[in-house]
């Protein structure tokens, strides 16, 4: 896990040059008016509610996957998605990047909103195993400061970018902060733009009960992948849920608001 590859450059390069690039079709949703843009306490420290350190996959016989989309948000593209994921009625988690999740609030409130998790992708997306704990720990904790900031949560989960992060700096963020590191079990490489199709069976044959399937909002093809990739997965008998769900731990979500579980899951105040 602390290899880096081609990923390194190309997934920087995509983020650089697909912000820019407007997608047709998509459609925007009012932003639903329940999530408080602004929490009136401290962000509070987590829990320590469990012993996951790390995980690659959810050990379950539950007919649900957990679907991640990293990198976001994207002022089209995670619009886009919510759009097709509200459609399929699948709740999905974002590993969001801190300086994104800063640039796009009302993005961040509309994925809480319908009922989506938000994780922690870091401040910068560095390659955190060339990082010594205290800015690991930096990186780590600005992005749970700008997601709390921003919809009323904290993240329960921390993405490493590139999946590159040692077993003992996954210990030391687990013990310094109660996250537990998400790695993934599915990975259809959609940052190669290998093709729509292709993404989508990548996707599909990979989904099996308790897989994390990883995926980029910042790519227009993984987007056009997603319909497939839902039809394909649903077909199994298999529900896209949070990581949370797929857990089964308590709901990650907005202080002070209930979450109404179900494929039509949501938050109420
Ligand atoms: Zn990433």
């Amino acid at each position: 896990m602390t290899k880096i590859n081609r990923r390194t450059l190309m997934s920087g390069a995509g983020a650089l040059t697909l912000a820019g690039v407007a997608q047709a079709g998509f459609a925007s949703h009012a932003v639903a008016q329940s999530v408080p843009a602004v929490p009136t306490r401290p962000m509070p420290a987590l829990a320590r509610t469990h012993d996951t350190v790390s995980l690659t996959a959810v050990q379950t016989n539950r007919p649900r996957v957990a679907l991640t989309f990293d990198d976001g948000p994207h002022p089209q593209n995670t619009p886009w998605l919510l759009d097709i994921l509200a459609q399929y009625r699948a709740k999905a988690t974002f590993y969001v990047i801190g300086q994104n999740a800063r640039r796009y609030p009302e993005i961040m409130r509309r994925i809480v909103a319908e009922g989506h998790e938000i994780g922690n992708h870091t401040f910068t997306h560095p390659v955190l195993s060339q990082l010594g704990d205290g800015n690991v720990l930096r990186e780590v904790d600005r992005t749970q400061q700008i997601v709390w900031d921003t919809v009323g949560a904290v993240p329960v989960t921390m993405r490493p970018p590139y999946g590159s992060f040692s077993h003992r700096q996954m210990r030391m963020l687990f013990d310094q902060r109660n996250l537990t590191s998400v790695v993934w079990s599915v990975d259809p490489q959609d940052w190669r733009r290998p093709g729509v199709s292709v993404v989508a069976d990548r996707m599909v044959r990979g989904a099996r009960p308790g897989a994390v399937i990883l995926a980029h909002d910042i790519h227009g093809p993984t987007i056009r992948a997603v319909p497939a990739a839902l039809d394909g997965i649903l077909a199994q008998g298999l529900q896209p849920v949070t990581m949370s769900d797929l857990l089964a731990w308590p709901h990650w979500g907005p202080r002070g608001l209930r979450y109404v579980a179900g494929p039509a899951g949501h938050y109420q105040g």
